[in-house]
């Protein structure tokens, strides 16, 4: 018998990283039995009629693989959707992938665009604005690029333009754009859009927009003129945007893990070179039953009214309490600021809290590359309504002890 060598040591490809705070929040809600309003998921059932879509394509025998693209009813469904709810043209042909979830599209989308040595001579730069969904700056370190932040403050998280100006280098390459946002919830007006756009054409830079909460926007009747102001609107946009998208969130599907990526004809045939080899293709059952269940548009566009409910049956019940906040423009999480009634770091209160009053939530400090911590905590409200007003009267009793 061999004598054991010694094994070869592994690079850490990602040092800063550790394992993502949605597994470990959900995982600590799950030992110890507290209301999760963590991990972003919905605690309710999808609609019977999309399931049942799925098991009549597994009946017809759609079970082998799909198109490396996507399956061309789904892309067609898709072309139509955003024809119908934007009015700007993707070809399904060449223009739209399906992917693995947006996580998968974004992945894929920072491959395309990211050099160790880009054109600048040295690494690209991404501007990255932060808080931020944790999937991006791994992706682009992955990549040999370099994360430069443009850091947002609370209570309203508004962009400074001048300082994203100030961040351009000859190097930059790329903007994460995300909106409606997680974990702000803020949306972009469309001043943002054009201040974006702006830069994007004087710098000659690409964007990648992550609009998986495209359909969560609250208040729109309220005279803020609040929607959502997708970047493929803007033509100048719509040239150099990787626009990601996700079923998960508009369908109350997550564990589905089915998205797509709608990007020009030259960057999308970039992006699917990569995408051939991450994951080939999606499950084709659930593509063929997306693509039926499009054709009746009123599943989605009653979303925002459907989680403006939710947002408003929590903040009820937590209403009378000492906690801070703007309710959320878009998403289905709710920030709730507690510093000035203790000044325990966030990312140990989202623990004590899961233990002590049974309720897990995101500190959002872990969104932040510095890990800069304004004393917040994020709460997932697609939940049912009971859990919601269980969750909510919960806070209000711990939070009203200590006052
Ligand atoms: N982007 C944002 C902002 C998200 O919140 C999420 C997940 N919740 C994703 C991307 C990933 O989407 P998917 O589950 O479709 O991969
Ligand atoms: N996007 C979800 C959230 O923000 C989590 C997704 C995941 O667990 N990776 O909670």
């Amino acid at each position: 018998m061999l004598a054991n060598g010694p094994l070869p040591t592994l690079p850490d490809k990602l040092p800063h990283v550790g394992t993502t705070i949605f597994t470990v929040m959900s995982a600590l809600a799950n030992q110890t039995g507290a209301l999760n309003l963590s991990q972003g998921f919905p605690s309710f059932p999808a609609d019977p009629a999309l399931l049942a879509l799925v098991t009549e394509a597994m009946a017809q025998h759609h079970n082998q693989y799909a198109p490396m693209p996507g399956v061309p009813d789904l892309r067609e469904a898709i072309a139509g959707k955003i024809q119908a709810d934007y009015e700007v043209d993707y070809h399904p042909a060449d223009e739209i992938t399906v992917t693995s979830g947006a996580t998968e599209a974004l992945f894929a989308a920072i491959s395309t665009v990211v050099q160790a040595t880009g054109t600048g001579g040295g690494p690209d730069e991404v501007i990255v604005f932060e808080p931020a969904y944790d999937s991006y700056v791994p992706a682009i370190e992955l990549n040999g690029g370099v994360p430069v932040y443009v850091s947002l403050a609370p209570p309203h998280y508004a962009i400074d333009w001048d300082a994203v100006r100030a961040k351009i280098t000859p190097r930059t390459r790329l903007i994460m754009v995300n909106t409606p946002h997680n974990p702000t919830g803020r949306v972009w007006t469309r001043d943002d859009v054009n201040q974006l756009a702006a830069i994007a054409e004087a710098h000659n830079l690409l964007i990648i927009s992550d609009e998986v909460y495209e359909h969560i926007v609250f208040d729109q009747d309220t005279g803020a003129g609040r929607q959502h102001h997708s970047l493929m609107t803007h033509p100048g946009l719509r040239e150099r945007t990787f626009v990601c998208g996700s079923f998960g969130k508009t369908f109350h599907v997550t564990g589905w893990k089915i998205g797509y990526c709608l990007a020009p004809k030259v960057l999308t045939a970039a992006f699917r070179k990569i995408h051939q080899f991450v994951t080939f293709s999606v499950p084709t059952p659930m593509q063929y039953a997306l693509a039926r269940y499009l054709q009746e548009p009123e599943r989605y566009q009653t979303l925002s009214a459907f989680y403006e409910q939710k947002r408003n049956t929590f903040l009820d019940a937590i209403a009378g309490s000492p906690f801070r906040y703007i309710p959320t423009e878009g998403t289905f999480f709710q920030t709730l600021a507690y510093g000035h009634l203790t000044d325990e770091p966030d990312t140990e209160l989202a623990i004590r809290l899961t233990h002590e009053i049974g309720v897990a939530s995101i500190p959002l400090s872990v969104f932040y590359h510095d890990r800069r911590d304004y004393r917040m905590l994020r709460f997932c409200f697609a939940k049912d309504d009971a859990m919601l007003r269980e969750a909510g009267s919960r806070l209000k009793a711990w939070a009203n002890g200590l006052v």
